[in-house]
């Protein structure tokens, strides 16, 4: 019944006031979600069959990875090395080479796009696979699950672990339910029955200060936190929490399996002319530059973690600055923070050979979903202005809301440095 319900209504899907609502609710569980088991250390065992059936971690500062064996003494990733050792004294310990786990990630990617043309990475080890529509030739979902598995371990020798479910969420929730070694399928009658009896930490965006709240207010089964209804959540998670884990906690996740080349950088620039131009002016263009791009990047669901600052001088000469941020972000406020603190850098080069041309790039970008999957909810959970700012914008066009310090000066003649 709730699945013809949500069917019938796919409206009542998450936008979460980000990006373009993408709803697509599938009749089939046909997303899967491979994931390698500790990926580095079965690369370990598999090369060194000393090391099989023995707990091994790889890297000794800082655990990279821990064999199920060594899993089953309390080590995990990442753990410091030596508290993984007094928990673990029988753990063999090996350094990481990376050149092996980068070699056995392709060769697992080869048969990951094998299997489908639409293959989403999510890590070195894992991606989403949409094989809807592959049922004529290839028999369906559940079928092309085994096969993959069965080849991830006739060809690369590793185990991998595969969810089946309608939705991205599912599918991952289901791989690490089934993990290790194994295969689960969520049909779609079947969703809740899966869902609610698991620890409300498996939903995405659960993180510790998050889980807390909730074992506060008696909810420790995400059940629990589907009934008590997103209006009793919103009292003590606040609205965007509250809306994202109900929503989540009814099996409604609308993203769809995303594939293609992904774009590296987006980037913006503007002329300036030869006229000198005071810091301050200089400034205010730099804003309307980072305001651009950062909803450019909400829009793509995409994060960022390095900003350049592009400048152009009287003497055509031409310099660039970055700075690579702790964490990849979608936030305008801590662009604008490392792109104002590059500028103030740069600010007595500029003033020496006057400035003709600014530019700014966001590079090094990844997947907001992808993010998503390890960090916790809390970080994002203050970009409500961002999003607000966004929704102006698109319901009443880009200069409905401006800085303050770029009134009456409009954003200029910018071009964007690469389409969209
Ligand atoms: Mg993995």
């Amino acid at each position: 019944m709730f699945v013809s319900d949500l069917r019938a209504s796919p409206a009542a899907a998450p936008s979460r006031g980000r990006g373009r609502p993408r709803i697509e609710v599938r009749a089939e569980a046909s997303i899967l979600h491979a994931d390698l088991d500790s990926f580095y250390a079965s690369v370990e065992q598999r090369d060194d069959p000393r090391l099989r059936g023995k707990p091994v971690i790889v890297g000794g500062g800082v655990v990279l990875a821990a064999s199920y064996e060594a899993k089953a003494f309390g080590v995990r990733t990442p753990m410091n090395g030596a508290r993984a050792r007094r928990l673990c004294p029988n753990a063999i310990v090996v350094p990481p080479r990376m050149s092996a786990y980068s070699e056995a990630s392709k060769a697992v990617f080869e048969v990951f796009r094998d299997t489908t043309p639409v293959v989403e990475g999510i890590s070195i080890d894992e991606a989403f696979l949409d094989v809807g529509g592959l049922r004529r030739i290839a028999g369906p979902p559940l079928d092309i699950a085994q096969r993959l598995r069965a080849r991830v371990r006739d060809e690369v020798g590793l185990p991998i672990s595969v969810g089946i479910a309608r939705t991205k969420f599912l599918a991952k929730v289901a791989s690490a339910v089934a993990k290790p070694d194994g295969l689960r399928l969520v049909p779609p009658t079947a969703e809740l029955d899966f869902l609610h009896p698991l620890p409300v930490e498996r939903l995405w965006g659960v993180g510790e200060v998050t889980a807390r709240t909730l074992h506060e207010h008696g909810v420790t089964r995400i059940g629990q936190l589907a009934d008590l209804g997103e209006g009793a959540l919103r009292g003590f998670l606040g609205p965007a929490a509250a809306r994202h884990l109900f929503a989540l906690s009814m099996a409604r996740d609308p993203r769809r399996v995303e594939t293609g080349r992904r774009r590296r950088s987006i980037g913006a620039q503007r002329a300036l002319g030869r006229r000198s131009r005071p810091a301050d002016e200089i400034e205010a263009y730099l804003h309307g530059l980072t305001d651009r791009l950062g909803r450019r990047l909400r829009t793509a669901d995409r994060v960022c973690r390095t900003v350049v600052l592009r400048m152009r001088f009287d003497d055509f000469s031409r310099a660039t600055r970055s700075r690579t941020l702790a964490e990849a972000t979608d936030h305008t406020d801590t662009l604008l923070l490392a792109a104002r603190l590059l500028l103030a850098e740069a600010m007595p080069m500029i003033q020496e050979r006057g400035l003709t041309l600014i530019g700014l790039a966001l590079t090094n970008l990844g997947d907001a979903d992808a993010v998503q999957l390890t960090l916790p909810l809390e970080p994002r959970a203050d970009n409500t202005l961002d999003a607000t700012l966004d929704d102006l914008r698109r319901r009443f066009g880009s200069a409905a809301v401006t800085r303050a310090a770029l009134i009456d000066r409009g954003e200029g003649l910018s071009v964007p440095l690469l389409p969209d």
